[in-house]
């Protein structure tokens, strides 16, 4: 069987309108002679939505009944997408993740897919059937529903694509596929064709929402080729690949801003080994994810500042603990809510000599100041102030040539 994964995003599927031309996709690779495995998110806003009702009822929403509250945005938008297609006389039908099952491990809203059931699904599709799958939620071995994390349709679709044996794996989405920069953002942004998984990666995880970070650990774990391509307009994508050797003729190949980070100063921390880890461990032990972390060396030896920047809902939590933590002391602590983390990510940074330097100059042109650092083999980040993010973005887009 020639299957194909084709997985639609929430704009994609966000009006009855809409849900009639992803079908009219969807029978498009029928007419092919596609075996068509759908997967599908929540109409747009949807999710959204049911996450502000579970904030109405408590502030302490438990996350197992979380996870089957945001799951339900997936059921409505399969059942219209498989009532579509019976009304243009194809055999279609939605598919709850438990129907399957597709079982999943680890915590409630951030699970990860362990298995896929196929037996039911492979039968469907010998008869003729087109399945329409639920992305972004699984079952646990105590058949609870999990979800997967925000965006979690992508890991979806690339797990149905493992499991299955597609030979191809399609991401519709509202954009014609990854580009340099969010386009949103900037006009200018160019469309890349071909990136690699490495790249993708940082792009992901450094705040290019087109695709979750974790459906892209998933590709390249289990080396699934993706095509990103719009729903809107037929024409070419970007093809996310585990081929290394892409020619490029620049250095960066994107850059990325994210938007609800905080940072946090502890002031005046005693300069001794442990310190650090005792302002860290409760964070962890919370499942606060720390993400950039500098320590000023003490001029005296006695104390020291440490910076830490999280995400901006971690926010009060982080706060809480800090003041909780007996085992510290600081002279003060200071938020900073309005910061943003730019990063410029590209292979091309490990044999260029100076593309730091290049970074730090044109922000510095352009009078920004810049509050954190955090590099690595392929990416170099900045922390800066919220206001600076357009500006930046657009310098760093010129400087480094990803108009062109
Ligand atoms: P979907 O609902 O289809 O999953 P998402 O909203 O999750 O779509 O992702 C698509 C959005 O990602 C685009 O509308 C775009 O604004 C944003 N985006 C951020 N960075 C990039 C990038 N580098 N390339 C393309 N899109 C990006
Ligand atoms: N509907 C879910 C979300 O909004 C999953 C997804 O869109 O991929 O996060
Ligand atoms: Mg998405």
């Amino acid at each position: 069987m020639k299957i194909v994964v084709l997985k639609f995003g929430g704009t994609s599927v966000g009006t009855a309108e809409r849900i009639k031309k992803v079908a009219n996709i969807i029978v498009g690779y029928v007419k092919k002679k596609f075996r068509v495995i759908v997967v599908s998110s929540a109409m747009s806003g949807v999710t959204n939505n049911l996450i502000k009702k579970s904030r109405n009822i408590c502030d302490n929403f438990k996350s197992s009944e979380y996870d089957v509250l945001v799951a339900a945005g997936e059921q409505m938008s399969c059942a219209l997408i498989a009532g579509r297609l019976n009304h243009m006389g194809y055999k279609s039908q939605s598919w709850m993740s438990w129907q399957i099952p597709i079982l999943t491990e680890g915590q409630h809203r951030s699970s990860r897919i362990s298995n896929i059931n196929k037996g039911k699904i492979l039968n469907y599709l010998k008869s003729g059937g087109i399945p329409v799958i639920t992305g972004f939620q699984g079952i646990n071995n105590n058949n609870r529903i999990t979800t997967l994390g925000r965006g979690g349709s992508d890991a979806s679709a690339i797990m149905c694509a493992k499991f299955f044996k597609a030979k191809k794996c399609v991401i519709f989405t509202d954009v014609e596929g990854v580009y340099t920069t969010d386009p949103s953002n900037l006009k200018n942004a160019k469309k890349i064709k071909v990136i690699s998984y490495e790249e993708m990666l940082e792009m992901a995880s450094l705040g290019a929402k087109v695709m979750q970070p974790h459906s892209i650990q998933d590709a390249r774990l289990n080396r699934i080729e993706i095509e990103v391509k719009s729903s809107f307009i037929n024409r070419k994508g970007t093809l996310i690949t585990k081929r290394k050797n892409i020619f490029r003729n620049r250095t960066i190949t994107g850059l990325t801003s994210t938007k609800n980070d905080a940072k946090v100063t502890l002031v005046g921390v005693k300069d001794r080994p442990g310190v650090a880890a005792s302002v860290f461990k409760p964070l962890s032990k919370n499942q606060i994810n720390v993400d950039m972390v500098v320590q000023t060396s003490s001029s005296n030896n006695r104390e020291t500042d440490i910076t830490f920047t999280i995400k901006l809902e971690d926010l009060s939590k982080t706060l809480r603990l800090i003041r909780q933590n007996k085992k510290i002391k600081y002279r003060d602590l200071i938020v900073n809510k309005n910061v943003s983390k730019i990063s410029i990510i590209g292979v091309g940074m490990v044999t260029t000599p100076g593309v730091t330097y290049r970074m730090f100059q044109t922000l510095a042109d352009k009078g920004i100041n810049i509050l954190v650092i955090a590099t690595s083999e392929i990416k170099i980040s900045v922390l800066i102030n919220k206001k600076n993010i357009n500006k930046a973005i657009s310098a760093l887009h010129k400087e480094f040539k990803l108009n062109r």
